[in-house]
C-alpha cells in the first residue's frame, strides 16, 4: 500500500515528526542521505509499538511509495541541503504533488524555491516548526505558509501532529509562500527577547537582590504559576534547582554557576533584526537580546576589559521581597513590549509581502509545542479578537491597564540596574519603547531641525501646513513653506 506522507531527512527533527506522524496513525515512508539513519528510525517505529513507517534508501523508491497527490515534508540542515534535497525529490515528483520543508529557513528561499517548482506543478510550503526534538514527537507549533490548496491537503495531518491546546491544534494557515517561514523567525527572535529577559532577570535578583541559586529556583517556581506562567520560566527554574553531577564534581555545587557565560547561536535573531531594520520597524527588545549574545561571546575581551574598566562598588541597599515583585512585574511589562514589536513586524512584512496574516491566530498556534508557549498569548489573541487592526498590543485597554499598573516597578528595577552597573539592555531598551510609544512629543523636532540645518531636508510645522526649510544661520531670513515657494 501506498503511504499517507514522507519525510527527507532524519535527524533530530525528522526522526522525530515521522514518528509523530506514524503515532498518529498515519502511514510515514522515511528516507535519508545517511541510509543509517533510516534503519535507526526504522526501529524506533518498531520499539514505539510498530507505528505505521517504512523506511527507503532511494529516493525514487521513497517518492513513489506515496499517494498521490504525494506530500513530502524535508527537514535537512536548512540553505543549500534544502535545495539539493527538492532537487532529488522534484524530479521523481508530478503535477499536484506537495514539498513542505520544515526548516528555519531564510524566507526569500522559499519564495525562490516556490517559483522554480511552479513550472513543474508542484506545490511548495515553507512550515516553521518549533518544539525542538520533544515537540516533534509529541507536538509542536506548525507554521505553515503556500498555497491554500496545498495547506488544505496537509491540514488533517497537521492538525493532529501539532501540538493541541484548548482552542485547538497549534497550527493554522498563515498565509502564501514565506508567510510561515517568517512567523517562525519572528517566534524565534520573540525566544531571543523571553531568553534575554529572563537572564537579566536573574542578574538583578543575584546581584542587588543577593539571591542564591536555591531562592531563584522557588522565586521561577512561583511565577510559574502567575502572569508569567511560561515554557521558558518553568525551564528556568528547574535549572536553577540542578546540582552538579558530573564526576568528579562537588555534588553541593549548581550546574548554573559552572556554564561559560557565551551563548551560541544558529542566525534566526540575527534575521529578525535585520528585517525589523528593513521594515523600518522598532524592535529594541529582540535587538538587545542579540547584541548581548554577541558581547557574551566576547569573553576574552570582557575579562580584560574588567581589570580597566570601573562601575560602581555599591549596590544600593534594597527590600528583597519588594525587588522580587518588581522584577516580576518589570519581566512582563517587558515581555509585553517584546511580542509587541515582534507582532508588528510581522504586520509590517504581512503588508509588503501580500501576506494576510492573522497576528491574533499567530499568538495563538504559540500557545502550545513551542519555546515561548506562554498562558499571556491567550491575552493576546483575544486582544485582536477584539481589534483586529490594533496598532500596538500596548495600546490594547487590557494591556494598557497592565502596563500603567507595573511602570513605576519597571523604573525601580532599571534605575536600580543601572544604579548598580548590572547591564539590563532589554528591560531597559523596553521600557524606552514604552516611554517613546506613550509620548505625544518627542525630541525629533530637534533632530529634524538639524537634518534642515546641515541638510536642507526641510520640515514640517506644529502651527501651519506645508513643508518648510530655514536658512539657520540668518535669523532674519526664513524662507518658509516650500511647497508655497516652488
Ligand atoms: P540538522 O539541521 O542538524 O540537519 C541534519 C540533516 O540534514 C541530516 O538529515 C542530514 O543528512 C541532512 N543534510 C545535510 N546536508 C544535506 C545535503 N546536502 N543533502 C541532503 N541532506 C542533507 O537537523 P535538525 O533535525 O536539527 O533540523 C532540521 C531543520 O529543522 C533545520 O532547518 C533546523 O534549523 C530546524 N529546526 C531544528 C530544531 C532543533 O531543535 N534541532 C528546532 C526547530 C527547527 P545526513 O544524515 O546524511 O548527514
Amino acid at each position: 500500500a501506498l503511504s499517507d506522507v514522507g519525510l527527507y531527512g532524519l535527524a533530530v527533527m525528522g526522526q522525530n515528526f515521522a514518528l509523530n506522524m506514524a503515532s498518529h496513525g498515519f502511514s510515514v515512508s522515511v528516507c535519508n542521505r545517511s541510509p543509517d539513519k533510516v534503519d535507526t528510525t526504522v526501529q524506533r517505529a518498531k520499539d514505539e509499538g510498530n507505528l505505521p513507517l517504512v523506511g527507503f534508501k532511494d529516493v525514487k523508491d521513497f517518492v513513489l511509495s506515496l499517494s498521490r497527490p504525494r506530500k513530502i515534508i524535508i527537514l535537512v540542515m536548512a540553505g543549500k541541503p534544502v535545495d539539493d534535497t527538492i532537487a532529488a525529490i522534484a524530479q521523481h515528483c508530478e503535477e499536484g504533488d506537495i514539498i513542505v520543508d520544515g526548516g528555519n529557513e531564510w524566507f526569500p528561499n522559499s519564495l525562490r524555491r516556490s517559483k522554480e517548482l511552479e513550472p513543474l506543478g508542484i506545490h511548495f510550503v515553507g512550515m516553521g516548526i518549533s518544539g525542538g526534538e520533544e515537540g516533534a514527537r509529541k507536538g509542536p507549533s506548525l507554521m505553515p505558509g503556500g498555497p491554500r490548496a496545498a495547506f488544505d491537503a496537509l491540514e488533517p495531518i497537521l492538525v493532529k501532529c501539532a501540538a493541541q491546546v484548548d482552542d485547538g491544534a497549534c497550527t493554522t494557515y498563515l498565509g502564501e509562500i514565506g508567510s510561515g517561514n517568517y512567523v517562525k523567525m519572528v517566534h524565534n527572535g520573540i525566544e531571543y527577547g523571553d531568553m534575554q529577559l529572563i537572564a537579566e532577570a536573574y542578574d538583578v535578583l543575584k546581584i542587588a537582590g543577593g539571591l542564591t541559586n536555591a531562592e531563584l529556583g522557588q522565586v521561577f517556581t512561583e511565577w510559574n504559576s502567575g502572569e508569567l506562567e511560561s515554557y521558558l520560566i518553568e525551564i528556568t527554574a528547574a535549572i536553577f534547582k540542578k546540582k552538579d553531577d558530573l564526576a568528579g564534581a562537588n555534588k553541593d555545587d549548581y550546574l548554573v554557576d559552572k556554564i561559560l557565560d557565551k551563548t551560541g547561536m544558529k542566525g534566526t535573531g540575527r534575521w529578525v533584526v535585520q528585517e525589523a531594520a528593513e521594515r523600518s520597524v522598532a524592535a529594541p527588545t529582540i535587538t538587545a537580546s542579540l547584541d548581548a549574545r554577541y558581547l557574551s561571546g566576547l569573553k576574552e575581551q570582557r575579562v580584560h576589559a574588567s581589570k580597566i574598566l570601573n562601575g560602581p562598588t555599591e549596590i544600593p541597599s534594597v527590600d528583597k521581597q519588594q525587588l522580587i515583585d518588581d522584577v516580576r512585574q518589570a519581566l512582563y511589562a517587558s515581555k509585553i513590549c517584546s511580542y509587541a514589536q515582534g507582532l508588528n513586524l510581522i504586520r509590517e512584512a504581512g503588508v509588503q509581502n501580500g501576506w494576510k496574516i492573522d497576528l491574533g491566530e499567530c499568538a495563538r498556534i504559540w500557545k502550545g509545542g513551542c519555546i515561548i508557549r506562554a498562558a499571556f498569548l491567550d491575552r493576546i489573541k483575544a486582544a485582536y479578537i477584539k481589534d483586529p487592526s490594533l496598532d500596538s498590543l500596548l495600546i490594547d485597554a487590557d494591556f494598557a491597564n497592565e502596563l500603567n499598573a507595573r511602570h513605576f516597578s519597571w523604573r525601580r528595577v532599571v534605575s536600580l540596574a543601572v544604579a548598580s552597573g548590572i547591564p539590563t539592555p532589554s528591560f531597559s531598551g523596553s521600557l524606552s519603547y514604552f516611554d517613546m510609544y506613550r509620548r505625544a512629543n518627542l525630541p525629533a523636532n530637534l533632530t529634524q531641525a538639524q537634518r534642515d540645518f546641515f541638510g536642507g531636508h526641510s520640515y514640517n510645522r506644529t502651527d501651519r501646513e506645508g513643508v518648510f526649510h530655514c536658512e539657520w544661520t540668518d535669523a532674519h531670513h526664513s524662507i518658509g513653506n516650500v511647497a508655497e515657494r516652488n
